[in-house]
């Protein structure tokens, strides 16, 4: 079983894919841990990226792909594979699906997390991130005890830049130019199934398995 797991910022998908992985036996490729690991070991696939990004320059499409087909060969992809955070445009998602069918593998199906924008916002401006270990908070939900301090670690809690209203507008707007057309390329290979993100986690990850029966 091949899935996508789409959707907007703060729609959870990283929260999703871990839970599912597991009980699908299937492994999670997140672009986020593969530009990570080919950064710090300096593959050349690493450094082509870097430089890049050295410029402020977007890593083109053809470049992303090649790190994450190069993740898709390796064996534990064998058995199937959960993407999550790629492909955020339409020329990934064509690189994408020409190489499934070009290995002769189940083209990938895409699971669409639906959340409207203002409570998107609401998850994303009220998030607080602990900058020592990374825990994550909300001012409403889910406070640390102490108020400014990390549960975990003691460490100062704070508003990341990226998560401002201001940034998380921008990143929404991006998302609905850019990355938000990958839906309906996927809808016109019929592989898309929409999935409402809202409410408890676990309502949500019913959900899911629900469309993947
Ligand atoms: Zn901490």
């Amino acid at each position: 079983m091949n899935l996508v797991l789409f959707g907007p910022p703060g729609a959870g998908k990283g929260t999703q894919a871990s839970r599912l992985c597991g009980e699908l036996g299937i492994s999670q490729v997140a672009t986020g841990d593969i530009f990570r690991k080919n950064l710090k070991e300096g593959t050349e696939l690493g450094t082509l990226a870097r430089s890049y990004m050295n410029r402020g320059k977007l890593v083109p499409d053809d470049v992303v792909w090649k790190l994450v087909e190069d993740r898709l060969s390796q064996p534990d992809c064998a058995e199937g594979v959960l993407l999550d955070g790629f492909p955020r445009t339409v020329t990934q998602a064509e690189f994408m699906l020409e190489w499934f069918e070009r290995m002769g593998r189940d083209k990938p199906r895409l699971v669409s997390l639906e959340v409207p924008d203002d409570e998107l916002i609401a998850r994303l401006s009220g998030r607080r991130t602990c900058l020592n270990c990374g825990a994550t908070y909300h001012v409403a939900h889910n406070p640390p005890r102490t108020g400014g301090a990390c549960d975990a670690c003691g460490s100062e809690v704070v508003q990341r830049e990226d998560d401002t209203e201001d940034r998380v507008r921008l990143r929404l707007a991006t998302y609905h130019a850019q990355t938000a057309p990958v839906v309906a390329f996927f809808l016109g290979h019929g592989l898309v199934d929409t999935v409402d993100g809202t409410g408890d986690i676990d309502a949500i990850t019913d959900r899911i398995r629900a469309v993947l029966r």
